[in-house]
């Protein structure tokens, strides 16, 4: 498995680059503006652990761009989070916003813990305080935080909590990705993969494909990962291999992906129960023959070192960063059709923007509302990136980038620098 550290931020710095010479007329100083965040927010702060001890936390809040909007990015709760990976996720989230076209920009938060090692008390009180700390600098017109790895619904709640006892009311677009209860949108716990298979349905027709009978792979067995593989087959899709932290299963036949994900949550592992299918690694995961294979973990995943090696048709980015810029290259050789996580994973933006809309004018639309706006503006986005990835002969993550990218400087120059 890979360890999912190479180098972020540089990855995220040079697909700037290489979309900067698709976009001739931007300043030399506009760019070099988008290639540095607005704010970067370190927090130490202590929390008194459940056997008495007290531990100090590293959290960060990167805040990278708001030309178009306040800042909205997600917030990770991982043993190996650093600043540099919240610099390039917040990057990759300005430019997500603005290839869908919601008006926001980008950040990205996390605390650097091991969720799965603390207990319900422990990670409110970390969560907390957290929020607590970063506080000044958020808000529903400033900051809005939504979940992202080893975060869920209730820690969204607990964010929404503090923040509304600070302010004296309650501010429930602080938060996207809260549970239905507490003002959260229907359809968006499972937004992000929703949009995978939008977008994948949309490729799939390119391609000359249906996603019936098509065989998938999935990495990650998390809200994106689980809700994918659920939704795949509810399409009518074989899902034949997932896998989580700890490996994965696989059936050339298509697994049951119901009693997998079951089997998951009562023993933490794919294969401890009566599944029908073989333990696989991580690594034959992403080597699985397939149709369609949706790296949805963790980033850096499909290197120079594995791409030679897959065997799939297309690859549907559900985790953010996924792919390095040399496994690009070889993929493109190998004519593996590659929709990037800017666009792919943009479902969860998409209905997090749903979510703050009806929060800020008190609406409740229905699941089927949300999944009829978010199909029109997931199509909308695929047809434009398809359109310039033809017009400019580059692949889709660079046709994406070019289609974000050009929309925020375009947006810094009608705002003018100040003063
Ligand atoms: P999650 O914490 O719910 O699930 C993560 C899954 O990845 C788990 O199954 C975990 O076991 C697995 N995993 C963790 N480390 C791994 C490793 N080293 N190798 C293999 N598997 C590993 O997180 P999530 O919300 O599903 O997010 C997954 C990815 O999708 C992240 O890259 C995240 O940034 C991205 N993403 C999430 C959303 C969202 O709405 N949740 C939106 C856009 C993008």
């Amino acid at each position: 498995m890979n360890s999912g550290k190479a180098n972020l931020a540089g990855m995220a710095l040079k697909q700037v680059e290489i979309a900067a010479r698709y976009l001739p007329r931007i300043e030399p100083g506009m760019l070099e503006k988008i290639k540095h965040t607005k704010r970067e927010i370190i927090v130490h702060f202590p929390v008194r652990m459940d056997d008495g001890s007290v531990q100090v936390f590293e959290g960060y809040r990167v805040q990278h761009n708001d030309t178009r909007g306040a800042f909205k990015g997600g917030l990770r709760f991982h043993p190996g989070i650093d600043l540099d990976e919240m610099k390039a996720l917040s990057m990759l989230m300005t430019w997500k916003a603005a290839i869908v076209n919601v008006p926001f920009g980008g950040a990205k938060g996390g605390v650097k813990c091991d969720p799965r090692v603390m207990s319900p008390r422990e990670l409110e009180k970390m969560t907390r305080r957290y929020t607590w700390e970063i506080s000044p600098f958020i808000g529903p017109e400033t900051d809005i935080l939504a979940p992202d790895l080893g975060t869920n619904p209730q820690v969204m709640a607990w964010i929404m909590d503090t923040f509304s006892m600070k302010k004296g009311h309650p501010v429930p677009g602080i938060v996207t990705g809260k549970p239905l209860e507490l003002g959260g949108s229907q359809g968006r716990l499972e937004a992000t993969a929703r949009g995978l298979l939008v977008v994948a349905e949309r490729a799939a027709r390119l391609m000359g494909m249906a996603i019936k009978d098509a065989r998938v792979a999935i990495q990650g067995a998390g809200n994106v990962g689980g809700t994918a593989a659920r939704l795949f087959s509810r399409a009518g899709a074989r899902v034949v291999a997932i896998s989580d932290i700890n490996g994965g299963i696989y059936n050339s036949r298509g697994l049951d992906v119901a009693k997998a994900l079951q089997c998951k949550q009562d023993n933490d592992c794919f294969t401890k129960g009566e599944i029908d299918g073989d333990e696989i690694s991580n690594e034959e995961l992403l080597q699985t023959e397939c149709d369609i294979l949706v790296p949805a973990a963790i980033e850096n995943q499909i290197t120079e070192g594995n791409a030679g090696t897959l065997r799939c048709r297309m690859i549907i980015e559900g985790a953010n960063g996924p792919t390095t810029p040399a496994a690009d290259a070889v993929l493109k050789q190998k004519d593996i059709y590659l929709i990037p996580d800017i666009l792919a994973n943009a479902g969860g933006i998409v209905v997090s923007y749903f979510e703050w809309v009806q929060n800020l004018q008190e609406l409740l639309w229905s699941e089927d509302e949300i999944y009829q706006r978010l199909r029109k503006i997931l199509f909308r986005a695929f047809d434009e990136v398809t359109a310039l990835s033809e017009k400019q002969q580059v692949d889709m993550r660079t046709a994406a980038t070019i289609l974000g990218i050009g929309r925020i400087v375009e947006a810094a120059r009608l705002r003018g620098i100040f003063p």
